[in-house]
């Protein structure tokens, strides 16, 4: 499962805002590794430079020395909408002279299409294939005056998930659409000012945390200071998975540290599906948090089972057959001292269509673990995300095509237990209703029949195997 991008802006005149915003970057690349990109304004024009590839990758010394200006905003992109290439990277610029604007998106537009045929028709051009370029013409092509006013006619016809960061030659600007649905934040810098999806950002950098940016908000910051232009819903829809799974564990959203809920998954766990066991483990990295949680609640000694190759799947290399068939290998290695003759629970943060889980516990048991409990923080996921998360269609969801009982076979467990909605919330300690759960409950926070609708149209029919043919012992 994928989210879709990481978003960066700072307004700090007299400082190195491309050097301010690559560091950002760095701190958001969990958030997308297909591209990066930064455009900076020295106040006469945008320049921009993005590339395919990690934030590693795409810049040196060279091009950050060319990207000056007091202003800069930054992207990481992993595509939902629009095919991964190198016309579609971000950082794009929009518009011409004074009407020009570089824009970051982290979300997706439901009503991408229909405003897309509709600017096309009023003779606005196109030269990528992503929602964001329908952003940026939606916003030039308002008649309004100044940017807060254009960008307030835009979100009034925008559908969907958008937290934006957008630069004019003057301005910084965050949006964040009615919802709220990904994060955005606001920060303080040497008397400058930085915009970021989440808080890990700004503590790479040396900056300090001042609030979230409300769903709905609109923050412009120019020289005089920042101005925020409040929206008028009070509907919240903030993506729950920011906090199981997307956001990294060091990130603070809505108050809440992100490892400090991920621990409470844990033992939300450890008392919704108790077990018999000898080791507690959590998937690497994104369930490390949840199984020490999971552990200290059940008093199960907690340890490391699998070593993660945190680089893999970070090249642009292709790997051969003879490596590609060692599929989940590549990215896992078990430590059979660790797991010989053991009953063990495995805490994972998410099953989604079914494919990893079946591996991983292979793997576990080929090392010679006796038993698996598996322990997952997500409740089953039986509903499609519209909303920039790349997951699944309907009928590729293994929970909205099986009961937790065939689950349980499909992936060769002895067990399977998953954490209620309930408990997830609890876990999270915040109101419930400031949450999406739309993936788990089918409850849309906007109608989106008629995305579904299409979906169903173009989905394949589910594969009724388990990749490593494992049977429940
Ligand atoms: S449907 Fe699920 S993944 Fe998508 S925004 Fe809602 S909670 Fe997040």
């Amino acid at each position: 499962m994928h989210e879709s991008c990481g978003v960066f802006g700072v307004y700090a005149p007299g400082e190195d805002v491309a050097r301010l915003t690559f560091f950002a970057l760095f701190a958001l690349q969990h958030r997308g590794q297909e591209s990066a990109g930064i455009a900076t304004t020295d106040g006469k024009k945008l320049q921009v430079h993005a590339k395919m590839g990690l934030v590693s990758q795409v810049f040196d010394e060279d091009s950050l020395s060319h990207l000056t200006g007091n202003i800069a905003i930054g992207h990481n992109r992993y595509s939902t909408r629009g095919s991964s290439r190198v016309t579609n990277v971000q950082p794009i610029v929009v518009g011409e002279g004074k009407a020009a604007i570089a824009i970051s998106h982290n979300g997706n537009i439901i009503n991408a299409e229909h405003l897309y045929k509709e600017l096309s028709d009023q003779g606005y051009t196109f030269h990528t294939s992503t929602d964001t370029e329908v952003i940026a013409n939606l916003i030039l092509s308002s008649p309004e005056k100044d940017w807060v006013s254009k960008i307030r006619y835009a979100m009034h016809r925008l559908q969907g998930a958008y937290s934006l960061t957008i630069m004019t030659n003057h301005n910084l600007l965050g949006v964040r659409d009615p919802l709220g649905i990904r994060p955005l934040c606001l920060g303080a810098i040497n008397g400058g000012w930085v915009i970021a999806s989440e808080s890990c950002a700004l503590d790479h950098i040396g900056a300090k945390f001042v609030r979230e940016i409300e769903p709905g908000e609109i923050v412009s910051v120019t020289g005089n200071g920042v101005d925020s232009y409040q929206g008028e819903g009070s509907k919240r829809a903030l993506c729950i998975f920011e906090y199981i799974y997307f956001a990294r564990p060091d990130s603070v959203i809505n108050g809440r540290l992100l490892y400090s809920a991920r621990q409470a998954m844990g033992a939300g766990l450890a008392e919704e599906h108790p077990v018999d066991a000898d080791f507690v483990m959590g998937v690497p990295d994104s369930a490390t948090a949840a199984g020490i949680g999971y552990a200290h609640k059940s008093g199960i000694p907690v340890g490391e089972g699998l070593l993660k190759n945190r680089y893999v799947g970070r090249t642009f290399i292709e790997p051969d057959q003879r490596i590609r068939d060692l599929g989940v290998k590549l990215k896992f290695n078990p430590l059979p001292q660790m797991l010989e003759g053991k009953r063990l629970v495995v805490v994972d943060d998410s099953i989604v269509r079914g494919t990893t889980t079946p591996k991983v516990i292979g793997l576990l048991r080929r090392a010679g673990v006796k038993e698996v409990h598996m322990r997952v923080c997500a409740p089953p996921i039986r509903y499609p995300c519209f909303f920039g998360v790349d997951m699944a269609t309907r009928r590729e969801l293994i929970a909205a095509q099986k009961s937790v009982a065939e689950v349980r076979d499909y992936i060769g467990a002895d067990s399977l237990g998953y954490l209620s909605v309930d408990g997830l919330i609890k876990a999270v300690a915040l109101p419930k209703d400031i949450f999406c759960l739309a993936c788990f409950t089918g409850d849309y926070p906007i109608p989106v029949q008629l995305e579904m609708d299409k979906l169903a149209l173009e989905t394949t029919p589910f594969e009724e195997y388990s990749p490593f043919g494992i049977k429940r012992r």
